[in-house]
């Protein structure tokens, strides 16, 4: 055993340091299937251990790579044979609720739907969700400033973040566990942790808002037949129904008939020749007078031609059937092996241009293509999967430069909510200026001057 492994083992004992066949044993993340690299997976048992850890690490100039569930979709916590793991698997409890506040504390390693689940038993809520929710975890979660499906009515992670206590590369703990509102006290640190990545430090425990779950839900798929009338239904809803709306998920043609066709074969919920789709959900706190209040916007918006056809959901099952169409990357993975996949955002007002303009393209760099369209459109974020044939070259780079130079553009995001990670991270300057990455650059050295911390994500 090399020297340092000796030394991890000192300081957290064998239990908590995994080598070789306990480290193949994992997988290298939920996309794929190979077995994890590492020289040894740390899980320390308190803040206090993990900073022990960073000073020797730190000292003895080995690289670290956190990790939380490893469901990231860029990249963003590759290791390689060389890394050491720093896993919070251990560190994963409720430290307190606070219900008259509003708030919880909680370790980083704890799973998001391990945390939904508790609070529901208390009618609270933590804000977050998405199909990743068994494994990812809230230290994951912040350092990826992660969105999903509520991000219209109660935004990222970001939002949603009162406090953090972080471990810097060199061990100093800094403990900002705020649990106010209102804390106007110089420059955010939450902010600058949250959606780092990994890069400047380990999160070690959080203060997180929570809101009431709501009383009532009521959700709709929707049918439109042009992008004007889309964005329209919306500022109606809006205006309508004032922070109400939790989600307005709209489908492209073609996306909404792959799912729904291959999820629920012969019994599609509406036709699937209309142009859009919306799955649109309303969430308050009075089943009857928000019911009521929600189909009275849809039939205006069927008078005004808004919507051409819609189902309301009657029951949970159905809800949940309708989110699968939404939300079941399945049909998309099983179609094709490879896709050039992206997560963008754009103002609402420049997404129909976009999108004409981004299937022009692709016709024009290959005839034989399929272009699927998805998203949280309330949100101004899109998702693309697209694959194209052309003499059998490899076409996800070509794609990908087409895609980033139209969003550059329309002066979009290259990531709306997955990061950058390794995978996304050539393309950052089509988002970023020159001064904006030096000044990122500035920032990782002041925290990390070593460059040990998650080496090469989000920065070269
Ligand atoms: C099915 C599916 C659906 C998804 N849907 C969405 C979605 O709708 N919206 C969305 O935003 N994302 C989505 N994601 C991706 C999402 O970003 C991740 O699932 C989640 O935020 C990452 O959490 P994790 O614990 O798995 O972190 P990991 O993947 O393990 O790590 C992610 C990053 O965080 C760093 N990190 C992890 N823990 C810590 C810590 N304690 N301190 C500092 N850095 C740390 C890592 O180094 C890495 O850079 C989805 C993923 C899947 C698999």
């Amino acid at each position: 055993m090399s020297d340092i492994l000796e030394q991890l083992v000192g300081l957290l004992g064998a239990k908590s340091v995994l080598v070789g066949d306990d480290i193949s044993a994992r997988n290298v993340s939920y996309w794929d299937n190979s077995p994890l690299l590492a020289m040894a997976i740390v899980r320390p048992e308190s803040t206090e251990d993990l900073a022990a850890v960073m000073a020797l690490c730190h000292q003895q100039g080995q690289n670290l790579v956190p990790q939380g569930g490893r469901t990231n979709l860029v990249e963003s916590c590759l290791s390689t044979a060389d890394d050491i793991i720093i896993s919070l698997e251990k560190m994963n409890n409720i430290v307190s609720l606070d219900e008259v506040n509003y708030t919880v504390t909680v370790e980083a390693g704890l799973i998001l739907e391990t945390l939904q689940n508790t609070l529901a038993e208390s009618h609270l809520m933590f804000p977050m969700d998405f199909g990743a929710r068994g494994s990812c975890t809230i230290g994951g979660i912040l350092a990826t400033n992660a969105g999903g499906t509520m991000v219209l009515k109660y935004g990222m992670a970001r939002a949603l973040l009162l406090g953090v206590e972080v471990v810097l590369p060199d061990g100093t703990i800094i403990s900002s566990l705020n649990e106010s509102l209102k804390n106007n006290t110089g420059y955010d640190l939450n902010n600058l942790f949250c959606g780092s990545e990994g890069t400047l430090g380990v999160i070690t425990k959080a203060v997180l808002r929570l809101w009431d779950q709501p009383m009532s839900r009521s959700t709709a798929l929707l049918a439109c037949d042009s992008f004007e009338n889309l964005t329209t239904l919306l500022k109606t809803f809006q205006s309508r129904l004032p922070g109400g709306l939790s989600a307005y998920e709209v489908m492209w043609n073609e996306y909404f008939k792959l799912n729904a066709s291959s999820l629920m074969p012969g019994r599609e919920p509406i036709a699937s020749d209309y142009n859009y789709y919306v799955l649109a959900e309303y969430a308050g706190g009075d089943q009857a007078l928000d019911g009521e209040a929600f189909n009275a916007v849809l039939e205006s918006a069927f008078e005004q031609s808004l919507i051409v056809d819609g189902v309301v959901v009657k029951t949970e099952s159905e809800r949940e059937e309708l989110w699968q169409i939404r939300d079941n990357p399945e049909p998309l993975e099983h179609s094709r092996g490879e896709w050039a996949c992206f997560d963008v955002s754009l103002k609402i007002s420049s997404m129909e241009s976009f999108t004409d303009q981004l299937k022009a393209q692709v016709d024009g760099y290959s005839q034989v293509n399929e272009v699927y369209i998805y998203g949280h459109l309330g949100d101004g974020n899109l998702h693309l999967a697209i694959w194209a044939e052309r003499e059998g070259q490899p076409f996800i780079e070509d794609i990908e430069l087409l895609v980033y130079t139209l969003v550059k553009k329309f002066s979009g995001s290259i990531s709306a909510e997955h990061g950058i990670g390794l995978e996304k991270r050539k393309w950052l300057s089509y988002s970023r200026s020159q001064n904006e990455l030096a000044l990122m650059r500035r920032i990782k050295t002041t925290f990390d001057p070593a460059e040990m911390m998650n080496f090469g994500k989000i920065l070269q």
